[in-house]
């Protein structure tokens, strides 16, 4: 079965492997080797300096990485914007709510691009925001947030970003330069590696200031344990295997600017396949991601029937969310495809829309 869905991935024999290795105490230097390793590739995914930057490993999904994040980087006594436009900038919303975190909204349609004109126009209107939250590819559309943009309006007001980017560390671009002071993402995504290890890249500084809003995921204790070569809790030691891997695998392979090359191959051959079988992208391909791609359904068959269809020949696509579930459906080129694989998936399509 071939996984067109965003995350988890198919996997290559490689990381598939490395879950077969030796059974580890997670109190033994074994473990703390294996933990230093993932931290120091996760860095050098965007070749960042670990005098400035530092990958904290925790155990659990993308959005453990995220609460974590969003619990600890806005100060005890900040406020947080979110800009939303999807169900990711909208799950934020809850954890902020969650915490008591004092926060307010920006809330776009999902079909639509942040607006950095709104942005600036709130931020202006209220001084005490020291933070915001953006997802960078919002998986609900497919549709690539203009990071950039955003991060201009904030780092003329010296506000700090906080990113979401499960759905695109490791393939997408990211500028680190400007003001983002954290991102967000898991191993079993653009990473190829396995679900139950997601992480959060902080700047020091930032990671200096945090607070202690909740037990477990605690950013600030999990990363001073780490830095101690130490661990609070039994992390989930053989997906650490397979993310150390999988790191190695695209570092041998080119690298993140690599993967996003190979992503927008395979990305460019499904849209422009479906679209010779009449089957229309929601976004232009320029505001999409080159990792997962929202097209609309064909009128002569429903998401049930075409899901079904293209499991029978090895394919698991993905639904639209919520309100967009009867319009869209969703592939994603992330993890081991290759364009043999995308020649047969069109030939499926062709068969099951005749
Ligand atoms: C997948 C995803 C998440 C996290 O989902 P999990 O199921 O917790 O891994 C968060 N944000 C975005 C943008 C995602 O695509």
């Amino acid at each position: 079965m071939l996984l067109l869905n965003p995350g988890p991935v198919t996997l290559t024999e490689r990381v598939r492997r490395s879950l077969l290795q030796p059974d580890l105490c997670h109190r033994e230097s074994e473990f703390f080797d294996l933990q230093d390793e993932a931290r120091a590739r996760l860095l050098d995914v965007y070749r960042l300096n670990p005098a400035e930057w530092t990958a904290i490993l925790m155990t659990g999904s993308g959005t453990a990485a995220v609460e974590s994040m969003i619990a600890a980087l806005v100060p005890a006594r900040g406020k947080l914007l979110i800009v939303e436009n999807g169900v990711y900038g909208e799950r934020i919303t809850q954890i902020a709510g969650q915490y008591r975190i004092d926060h307010e909204v920006i809330r776009h349609d999902w079909m639509q691009a942040p607006d950095p004109d709104r942005l600036a126009a709130v931020l202006d209107a209220d001084r005490a925001i020291g933070h915001v939250a953006v997802i960078h590819h919002e998986t609900t559309t497919g549709r690539l947030n203009d990071l950039h943009a955003l991060d201009v309006v904030c780092r003329q007001r010296g506000v700090r970003l906080l990113v979401d980017a499960v759905s695109s560390f490791g393939a997408e671009p990211i500028d680190f330069g400007g003001s983002i002071a954290a991102v967000a993402a898991t191993a079993n995504k653009c990473l190829h590696g396995v679900p139950g290890a997601a992480f959060v890249i902080a700047r020091r500084d930032a990671l200096a200031q945090a607070a202690s809003r909740t037990y477990y995921l605690d950013l600030g204790r999990l990363a001073r344990l780490q830095d101690q070569r130490n661990t609070p809790f039994t992390p989930s030691v053989h997906a650490y295997y397979a993310l150390v891997e999988a790191l190695r695998e695209l570092d041998d392979s080119g690298g993140q600017p690599a993967r996003h090359a190979h992503y927008a191959v395979l990305a460019e051959q499904v849209r422009a396949g479906l679209a010779l079988r009449g089957i229309a992208s929601a976004l232009p391909a320029d505001q999409s991601s080159v990792v997962l791609r929202a097209y609309r359904l064909p009128a002569s068959l429903s998401y049930t029937q075409l899901h079904d269809g293209l499991k029978a020949l090895g394919f698991v696509i993905y639904a639209g969310q919520g309100q967009l579930s009867d319009e869209l459906f969703r592939i994603s080129t992330m993890g081991h495809i290759q364009a043999h694989d995308i020649e047969r998936l069109l030939q499926g399509f062709a068969a099951l829309i005749t």
